[in-house]
């Protein structure tokens, strides 16, 4: 029989806190996190091993509160965290809701608009956002711009989402941009996208270029680059990285090679975080229970030693084989012989919260806390 709204939440598997402990451990190497939110919607292929959820049971059951089984999927607005910034003693590069996600539904634009008054705020501290819901954090940061020290990101998984999803960040005023592709599930471009005008954004270029039509021959024709039709800033940084989880789907070498390949000539920095939890083996053995293929169309997938036997079987070379990881294994960072760590310059102003931006800061959230959260005067 399942739970009813309001029972206690039973103890979390162990699997689950192992997991978020490894997940949170691989997250905080160059970035703090700031977690204002936890929980979230899933929204695509990309959140099926998400611990969004996982991460707001443990945060439920450590705070020993009940659980309404009615709102999983909800965010949760920590507001005590909300004050944290203030207490970094020296400047932090932080992560905005790292195992969440700001601009999902269920948060509401109020608490948006505190997170984003928190970071303005700050400038000691560089504070990056990334989402899956570009849309809303455009709507957002169209009607609160963007602060001087905040770096804005739109995650994807495939091209499909890619293609969505990017876009939307080259609409929004900020000092830097970045895209996340984890889990990186199929082959993806990340120099050239067709917009839904047919105008073509190359995303490492910063570039727009115009659509004109069909010629005679059916054909479209495009403004030749060197005449854009719009400049813009071009993307500051792009990280990418397989899947950890339950049931991990590892990429395919040559998708990751596309990405890196394109930063290179575009010298855009670019941060490879890893295979996630299977890695490649040169020397697939076919009786090994822990491996996994995958096709380069992404098409084919499978898992376990029957699956690598018939790949061996049909001679299939546009295969990568890969097994599951031991533990934390050195080769899970590098791809093709070495790490990949670019990262952009991105210095926050130095100046500090002063006593009276504090006191100002203090009365803006106030002015911006729900009723139903605002202190009542003494
Ligand atoms: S949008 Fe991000 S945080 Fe939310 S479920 Fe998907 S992967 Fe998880």
């Amino acid at each position: 029989m399942g739970l009813e709204s309001g029972q206690l939440l039973p103890e979390i598997r162990l699997t689950d806190r192992e997991l978020l402990r490894r997940r949170e451990e691989s997250l905080s190497h160059s970035e703090r996190p700031w977690n204002v939110v936890l929980g979230c919607q899933p929204v695509s292929e990309g959140c099926v091993a998400c611990l969004a959820q996982a991460r707001l049971d443990v945060h439920n059951a450590n705070a020993g509160q009940t659980v309404d089984w009615s709102r999983r999927g909800a965010a949760v607005e920590l507001e005590q965290a909300l004050t944290e910034p203030a207490a970094w003693s020296t400047p932090q590069r932080v992560m905005i809701a790292p195992l969440s996600d700001l601009f999902q539904p269920t948060v509401s634009g109020l608490f948006i608009e505190r997170v984003l008054k928190v970071v303005a705020a700050h400038p000691q501290h560089v504070f990056l956002l990334t989402t899956r819901y570009p849309r809303r954090m455009r709507e957002a940061l169209q009607a609160h711009p963007a602060p001087q020290n905040l770096g804005i990101g739109v995650s994807a998984e495939d091209a499909a989402a890619l293609e969505e999803r990017l876009p939307y960040l080259f609409d929004i005023e900020a000092r830097w941009r970045h895209l996340l592709l984890e889990p990186l599930l199929s082959a993806v471009d990340i120099e050239r996208i067709e917009l839904p005008t047919r105008d073509i954004l190359w995303p490492l270029e910063g570039i727009v270029q115009q659509y004109l039509g069909l010629d005679a021959d059916n054909q479209p024709q495009w403004l030749p680059k060197s005449d854009p039709l719009r400049r813009l800033p071009p993307l500051d940084w792009v990280i990418a990285g397989g899947e950890r989880g339950r049931a991990p789907r590892p990429p395919h070498p040559a998708w990751l090679r596309t990405i890196r390949d394109a930063c290179l000539r575009q010298r855009t920095p670019f941060f490879f975080r890893g295979w996630g939890d299977y890695v490649p083996t040169r020397k697939p053995d076919a009786e090994d229970p822990g491996l996994m293929v995958v096709s380069e169309d992404g098409v084919r997938r499978g898992r376990g030693a029957g699956s690598a036997i018939n790949h061996f079987a049909i001679g299939a070379t546009d295969v990568h084989f890969t097994r599951l990881a031991r533990g934390d294994e050195p080769i899970q960072f590098f791809l093709d012989g070495r790490r990949h760590l670019g990262m952009p310059e991105q210095r926050a102003p130095e100046r500090r919260l002063s006593p009276s931006d504090a006191s100002i800061l203090e009365r803006e959230l106030q002015r911006l806390t729900p009723p139903a959260l605002a202190r009542k005067p003494g």
